[in-house]
């Protein structure tokens, strides 16, 4: 089958979308896609701003498993429902429609495969048969956070479980950030998802100066969280993350092989999150032929993306370094008193200069450490 249209590295968000992408966009397009687990996706929900997802992207729609016209966020100082529609993706939808996706003539899924090589038109793989090379006019290398290159960085980890209750959960729409529970590690709060009447996604997160993740400590806090909260019931799936957020941060690369999702840089430094990145650079990639994708427009896109990097590089230094971790939460809470279209394109890292003025201007969140201020200031 060789040479192929794309090589996808990795099976993944970043490449799952840009497999559903070019489906659509290009039916013909032979795509290959190399993934070193037994199925692409992973095991995660993703969610992201409805609004966010990319004028025309229909390819996104059989992805979302649940959709909400708002959440909630709740601090000590205000509870506050952000007029804002979100949306749920399973790993498991995704690897559904990516393995549809690839089963066209031309085109391959090749999972339990290692890539070895990664070069600018070829891919060295290696899996049950032995090792192969594999050519491609575009090759796309989206191997996730763990090749993302970055610089001084705080952390956002969490573990996850989906519960199956015995009884209604009575939640109208998401809690995205429940931060009126004890503070430590950092900003903590909890994340609900109330993916049908019965079952919820509970979330103990944290945005931390240390990666250490201590599972069993999460796990009997969403135990008691649920407790608390009159849930009983069982435990169908756990997930768990540990993610970067960076104050330093390159721009993304732009030269061939195109590195993509959270290996190049293509995410948000001070959430974590990269669907609305990956969703938009998906759909670019999907826009023109393969043997077209480097030029102008992506150096143009890259750049776009590197000057909204640059802002969110600041705030996560200012909270990350000017606020001590017990102080943090007086950040976000600040956050979100801000306007429900600023909210909207923070999270798309689409901010204005108007939302940057608004971002920063007025007092200073409480907590600030003046000291702490001063001394990165003399640096
Ligand atoms: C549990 C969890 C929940 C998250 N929730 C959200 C969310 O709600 N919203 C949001 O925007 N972001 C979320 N994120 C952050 C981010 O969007 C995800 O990490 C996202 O999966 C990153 O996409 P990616 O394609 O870059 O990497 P990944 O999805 O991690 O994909 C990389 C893939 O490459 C494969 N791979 C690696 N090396 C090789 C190799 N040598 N050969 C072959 N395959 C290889 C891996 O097996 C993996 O499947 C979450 C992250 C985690 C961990």
């Amino acid at each position: 089958m060789n040479p192929v249209d794309y090589v996808l590295v990795g099976g993944g968000l970043q490449n799952g979308l840009i497999a559903l992408a070019l489906r659509a966009a290009q039916p013909r397009a032979r795509i290959v896609m190399i993934e070193r687990g037994a199925a692409p996706g992973g095991n995660h929900t993703w969610c992201f701003h409805a609004g966010d997802a990319p004028a025309g992207s229909t390819w996104l729609d059989p992805l979302i498993v649940a959709r909400w016209p708002a959440y909630d966020v709740a601090f000590p100082s205000h509870h506050r429902t952000v007029e804002a529609e979100y949306a749920c993706v399973s790993s498991a939808r995704l690897a559904e429609h990516v393995r549809a996706a690839l089963a066209a003539p031309g085109s391959e899924l090749l999972s339990g495969a290692h890539a070895e090589e990664v070069g600018a038109d070829r891919v060295v793989v290696r899996d049950g048969g032995g090792t192969r090379e594999i050519r491609g006019a575009a090759v796309i290398d989206a191997r996730g956070p763990d090749r993302a290159a970055i610089g001084a960085c705080g952390w956002q980890k969490f573990v996850g479980q989906e519960l199956v209750l015995d009884a209604p959960h009575g939640l109208a729409r998401p809690v995205l950030m429940d931060a009126t529970v004890p503070q430590r590690d950092g900003f903590r709060f909890f994340y609900v998802l109330p993916l049908a009447p019965d079952r919820v996604l509970v979330e103990d997160t944290y945005f931390s100066d240390g990666s250490h993740l201590d599972v069993d400590l999460l796990r009997s806090e969403i135990a008691a969280y649920a407790a608390s909260r009159g849930w009983r019931g069982t435990m169908v799936r756990e997930e768990t993350g540990i993610l970067p957020m960076p104050w330093e941060v390159a721009a993304p690369d732009v030269a061939p092989p195109l590195v993509a999702g959270y290996a190049g840089r293509w995410f948000h430094p001070v959430t974590g999150y990269s669907f609305p990145i990956a969703a938009r650079l998906a759909a670019f990639v999907a826009s023109r032929p393969a043997a077209a994708l480097f030029g102008a427009e992506l150096t143009e896109l890259a750049r776009a993306h590197a000057g909204q990097l640059a802002f969110a590089r600041r705030l996560t230094r200012m909270m990350f370094r000017w606020f001590p971790p017990e102080r943090r939460h007086h950040v976000l809470s600040r956050f979100y008193r801000l306007p429900e279209a600023t909210i909207r394109r923070f999270y798309a890292l689409e901010l204005t200069r108007l939302d940057r003025v608004r971002i920063l201007a007025g007092r200073p969140p409480r907590g600030l450490s003046v000291r702490a201020v001063l001394g990165m200031e003399a640096r």
